[in-house]
């Protein structure tokens, strides 16, 4: 037989990391697995964090790194490794890998959430070749060049800034006639010299063969069609929670995240759910970090019934 973990942690990014952090003070017997080589999930894809208590303007790749070495020092590492299915044994959860069959008296779903796509022709096409969801890690192959951000939201926001430091031009082509994004972000970014907004416009096919010459896009108020030439599309439209894998085992609302209130619970006894993959008003860095604890506050509360 083999040993079972009190608790299985799945995602090393803020949520999972800071469940990580909690669960090796609680002296918890744990396992933690994460299928990226480094941890901090979405964050790495962040140029800088500047709303996270104590680190003004960090990057996100050093605010990831400096979360897992945290938990480094307190002896709890994640495991690389890309996890294929969940099963709930009721007592027991088995978390199945490619190598390895690992057995939990609770799992801490902390898988976060993915880039939404557009579904538009020459989207999957042409995506590495122009056509990018992160600006942080393609920004650089487009300096001195045209760029469009699609999007209205933060990171659409951080995305052209950080694009509007080393391209020609940015576009920001967004569908309504003001962003989402917070204030502090946008006053930033109508502040670039470089950046045009494009207004109540929808993007309908990202043009090119093999390499993004234009986005051909149409106003929502006039129906006026139009192409914008460009080096590159970032596409910054939202993200959807990775929770193909937990579907089956615990209820999820209708956009597809893990209906679960601040402690964590789910439908599910022994299973708990932190971050951006479950159901809440504000998905940041704090409120990410904030749930893994949570979160573990929950597990031992379980397990405590369950020891009775
Ligand atoms: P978001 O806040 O959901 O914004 C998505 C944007 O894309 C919205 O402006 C939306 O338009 C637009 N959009 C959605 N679907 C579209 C489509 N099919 N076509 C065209 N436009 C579309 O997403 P996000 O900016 O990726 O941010 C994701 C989450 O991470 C948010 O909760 C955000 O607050 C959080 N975040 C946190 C931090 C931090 O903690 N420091 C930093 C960055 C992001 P509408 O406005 O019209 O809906």
């Amino acid at each position: 037989m083999s040993e079972i973990y009190d608790l299985a942690i799945l995602g090393a990014g803020p949520a999972g990391i800071s469940a990580a952090i909690y669960a090796a003070r609680a002296k918890l017997h744990t396992i933690w697995l994460e299928k990226k080589f480094v941890p901090g999930g979405q964050i790495n894809d962040t140029y800088e964090v500047d709303n996270y208590p104590g680190m003004p303007g960090i990057t996100g790749m050093d605010l990831g790194e400096a979360m897992g070495a945290h938990a480094q020092k307190l002896g709890i590492a994640s495991q690389r490794e890309n996890v294929l299915s969940i099963e709930d044994a009721g007592s027991e959860k088995i978390i199945r890998t490619k190598k390895h069959e690992y057995r939990a008296r609770t799992l801490i779903l902390a898988f976060g959430a993915a880039h939404r796509h557009l579904g538009i022709p020459g989207e999957e096409e042409l995506s590495g070749m122009g056509v990018s969801y992160c600006a942080t890690c393609d920004g650089a192959f487009f300096k001195d060049r045209v760029t469009v951000v699609v999007g209205g939201g933060n990171v659409a926001a951080e995305d052209a800034i950080f694009l509007a430091r080393v391209c020609k031009k940015v576009y920001v082509v967004h569908r309504r006639d003001e962003m989402r994004a917070d204030k502090v972000l946008q006053e930033r970014l109508f502040a670039c010299g470089n950046v045009e907004m494009v207004w109540d416009s929808v993007p309908l096919e990202i043009q090119g063969q093999d390499q993004v010459t234009g986005l051909k896009i149409r106003n929502v108020k006039t129906d006026e069609e139009q192409v914008i030439h460009t080096d590159g599309v970032f596409i910054a439209v939202g993200i959807i929670p990775n929770t193909q894998l937990f579907k089956e085992i615990v209820k999820l609302d209708q956009s597809g995240y893990i209906v679960a209130g601040e402690e964590g619970i789910t439908s599910t006894p022994g299973i708990f759910a932190a971050g951006d993959i479950r159901t809440k008003a504000l998905r940041q860095v704090v409120t990410a970090v904030s749930d893994g604890a949570n979160a573990v506050s929950s597990v031992q509360k379980y397990l405590l019934t369950q020891e009775k």
